[in-house]
């Protein structure tokens, strides 16, 4: 009966097709339809299957490899196909469309049934024989219709019938490619090494209740804040972080047996808090920074950190969303705390105290001040004898309007990034200050510090080879370190608090002290396997700020008490040379609280890094003295030979004074020798030092 020659097309098999469009890609034939010498073909679009009828000829023009070897003549006996067949087809094919938008089950898991979608093309071989293998395709519908019709007078309810049958059949052959479809996922997957960790996590995620937290759900008082927000996934990696519920966050930890069998180590860690990757900036702002605002009206201080590696999300929660061209700061925290607290000045209790505001913006970077709001000058922080901390020549700009904070954001972010190839490299490597001041008649009211701070894996730099990386390193590590003590130390009203171990501390010490002081953190995560390490780093920094247990029955400080040998930091301390200062002791002392991160080695290279970076503030301070004295020195000088040209000068007065002024310039050129000698000691010193660092300690904080 074949009458249409179909040369090697076959029923599963893929073909390039063109749409009415123009563009040109491949589709899978699903049945082959002698009567009008066309095959039916369908692809998956946005999601959705769909399908086209198109006539041989056009196939074979764009298939040429598909032509039939000889080209075969129709049978004159072949008789004219049914003048409803066309039409039965048509209208088959819709329902078939529509059927199957609407019962495209919507996958648990997107990204299996997302790349098998995205390659359909690369199995051609593996679908026509697990088609073939099936019932689906061996009639296509019409000729499944053709075969049952009917005669003239029974035509109408057999129409009715054969399209529902032949409905029935395109469903079931739509299921079939649809298991089809996910087998070819779960092949496409199981050749992915990451496939049986996917599975794992994915069974685990089915068990599991989930509650997130949602506006509903009440914000809490707290004096520390400690919560996480995952930010979206990368595409093409693993995520291998659940949020369960509002504040509980699920690390699943990818791990290998000997036999290299390999399983997931599930880890919880509960917090104030947990945000999943669907939570916008509002939501995050309002469990976080939001209940801080009301404290800077009561005469308080407030600190929001976003703490994490580079990359988490640390900018997009606090400055705003800068991907891409259209950059928005007004979404980010710095601007919506901002907004809350003109509406917060509205307050008739607020109102009559009659507030101004102010805001600064400055970077730490490498332990130095720099302004954001003035071209990046760079700041000294000077200590009074009452130990309050003075970032001297600090612009403080006021600000009457949201929209003039968001002008100072936008400045002080092209200032901060200009004449950087990327925001991330440069912003990885420094932490970000905004601060919203009120005063009253000018003087101190409240105030609210917003820290972007440097990417937390950058504290493991310390063993770079390169110094300036190493310096960088070092900084980050300190001062984060330093962070974490004064957080602890304000829960739990401690006597001292190491605030002068790092200069980020140092510049923030008023916020630690108060009696009103109220802080929290936003500790942001990246969901992919590929930062699976760094993120439980921060998880657990983030813990030990504020050790919330996740059974609550179980409590107290669990950490195991470990003390290095008694006198090796003092003998390594010896070895090097280094003296006390108030701010050696506090990074003694950080660095005997976080014995399990810092090493004897680390703690003695941080030392060597104190001392290098003071000596280097003094050298270029007298350095610049001395510059300074040489001019007038010069002038002198001058004042001297112009005396010599006269008839009857004073030679001993001439003697006398040029005696005196050499004198003073050895003396003074000595000085600055000895020191520029022993910083370069010092910098030798650090070089050592930072050799020794132990390479087993943690690679982030
Ligand atoms: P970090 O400051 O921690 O280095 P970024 O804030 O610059 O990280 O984020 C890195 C990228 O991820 C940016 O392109 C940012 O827009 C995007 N991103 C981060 N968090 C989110 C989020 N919650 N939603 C959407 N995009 C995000
Ligand atoms: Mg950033």
């Amino acid at each position: 009966m074949a009458t249409a020659n179909f040369g090697k097309i076959q029923i599963g098999i893929y073909v390039e097709i063109k749409r009415s469009d123009g563009r040109i890609h491949q589709a899978m034939v699903t049945s082959l339809n002698e009567d009008n010498e066309s095959v039916t073909v369908e692809w998956i679009e946005n999601g959705d299957t769909k399908g086209k009828e198109i006539d041989l000829e056009s196939i074979f023009s764009l298939n040429p490899d598909l032509v039939p070897d000889e080209e075969i003549e129709p049978s004159p006996e072949t008789p004219p196909p049914p003048a409803s067949s066309a039409k039965v087809n048509k209208i088959v094919k819709n329902r078939r469309t529509v059927a199957s938008i609407k019962n495209d089950p919507p996958s648990r898991d997107n990204r299996v049934v997302g790349s098998a979608r995205a390659r359909p093309s690369q199995f051609p071989e593996q679908s026509s024989s697990a088609q073939q293998n099936g019932s689906v395709s061996d009639i296509s519908p019409v000729q499944a219709a053709k075969k049952e019709f009917g005669p003239p007078s029974r035509r109408k309810s057999n129409c009715v019938k054969e399209v529902e049958k032949l409905q029935e059949k395109r469903e079931k052959r739509r299921l079939q490619q649809q298991e089809l479809r996910e087998k070819r996922a779960q092949d496409v997957d199981a050749t992915n090494p990451n496939y049986e960790i996917m599975c794992m996590i994915r069974d685990f995620r089915g068990s599991l209740d989930y509650r997130p937290l949602t506006t509903a759900d009440p914000i809490d008082e707290h004096r520390i804040c400690v919560c996480v927000r995952k930010r979206p996934l990368n595409k093409k990696d693993l995520d291998v972080i659940t949020i369960p519920s509002k504040d509980v966050v699920m690390v699943h930890e990818p791990k290998q047996k000997v036999d290299l069998t390999r399983y997931l180590e599930n880890q919880t860690f509960r917090f104030d808090y947990a945000f999943d990757d669907s939570a916008p900036n509002e939501m995050v702002y309002r469990f976080t920074a939001r209940p801080l605002v009301e404290t800077i009206f009561e005469r308080g201080m407030a600190t929001c950190f976003a703490y994490g590696q580079t990359g988490s999300g640390k900018t997009h929660t606090m400055g705003g969303d800068f991907s891409g061209k259209n950059q928005d700061c007004s979404k980010g925290i710095y601007a919506l705390a901002a907004r809350d607290v003109f509406l917060m000045l509205k307050k008739p209790n607020y109102k009559k105290l009659e507030l101004q505001v102010y805001a600064t913006f400055f970077e730490i970077y490498s332990g130095k001040v720099f302004d954001l709001l003035n071209r990046k000058t760079k700041l000294r922080v000077l200590e009074d004898g009452k130990q309050q901390v003075q970032v001297v020549g600090l612009q403080e700009r006021e600000v009457k309007c949201v929209e003039d904070v968001l002008k100072l954001i936008d400045i002080g972010n092209s200032c901060r990034t200009s004449g950087q190839t990327s925001a991330n490299a440069h912003s990885s490597r420094s932490h970000a200050v905004f601060q919203i001041i009120l005063r009253r008649k000018g003087k101190l009211h409240g105030k609210f510090s917003l820290i972007d701070l440097a990417g937390n894996e950058r504290g493991a730099d310390t063993s770079s080879a390169d110094r300036q990386t190493r310096l960088e390193g070092a900084e980050i590590n300190k001062s984060l370190l330093a962070l974490k003590e004064c957080i602890r130390a304000l829960g739990r009203n401690k006597p001292h608090t190491p605030f002068r171990a790092s200069k980020l501390t140092q510049v923030l010490r008023d916020s630690f002290i108060g009696e009103n002081s109220r802080t929290c953190m936003i500790a942001t995560i990246s969901p992919g396997m590929a930062s699976c390490e760094n993120t439980l780093n921060t998880l657990r920094y983030a813990n030990r700020v504020k050790e919330l247990t996740v059974d609550p029955t179980a409590a107290g400080d669990v950490r195991p008490i470990m003390h290095h040998p008694p006198n090796q930091i003092d003998d390594l301390e010896t070895q090097w040379g280094v003296g006390s200062s108030p701010q050696r002791d506090d990074l003694k002392l950080l660095c005997e609280q976080n014995e399990e991160e810092v090493s004897p080695q680390l703690f003695t290279f941080h030392e060597a890094v104190s001392q290098m970076v003071e000596m280097e503030e003094q050298v270029v301070e007298d350095h610049r003295a001395v510059f300074q004295e040489s001019i007038r020195w010069l002038e002198d000088e001058k004042a001297l030979l112009e005396m010599t040209e006269e008839v009857d000068y004073d030679v001993d007065s001439y003697a006398t004074q040029l005696e005196a002024i050499l004198e003073q310039k050895i003396d003074i050129l000595t000085e600055l020798r000895d020191k520029v000698k022993s910083f370069r000691a010092a910098l030798q010193e650090e070089e050592q030092a930072s050799k020794q660092i132990n390479p087993k300690r943690p690679r982030a904080l």
